[in-house]
């Protein structure tokens, strides 16, 4: 049994989880079991970082994924990201990196930042 927090709401519902057969006991929802099964089989986190902006006084643009991606997939991510340059104006919610380390998940801005 392994024992764990869901993180898909502000509620936490302390999960347990058999790691055998994926019975998940102490979710108030289906989105906790899925929580569960998901940190055993492939656990997925929102990546939030900075990319570098070119010839800015502010030199570096907050950015998220749009999605989770697979903790597997972090250390890919951050090594392509940490060559990413962005030319302002950027507005929230733009699209920095298309599909980010091929997980099929877009890289965003989260500030706006003008030309
Ligand atoms: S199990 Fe459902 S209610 Fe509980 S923290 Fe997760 S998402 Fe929220």
């Amino acid at each position: 049994m392994r024992e764990m927090t869901c993180l898909e709401c502000p509620r936490g519902c302390q999960l347990m989880i058999d790691e055998g057969t994926l019975e998940v006991t102490g979710n108030s929802c289906p989105k906790g079991e899925a929580f569960a099964r998901s940190e055993i089989t492939n656990p997925m986190r929102v990546l939030t970082t900075t990319v570098v902006i070119r010839s800015r006084n502010e030199k570096m643009l907050p950015v998220r994924t749009q999605d989770p991606i697979p903790k597997s997939s972090m250390a890919a991510a951050m090594n392509y990201i940490k060559n990413v340059r962005v030319k302002a104006p950027v507005e929230v919610g733009d699209i920095i990196v298309s599909d980010l380390a091929d997980t099929g998940v877009p890289l965003i801005a989260t500030k706006r930042v003008s030309e």
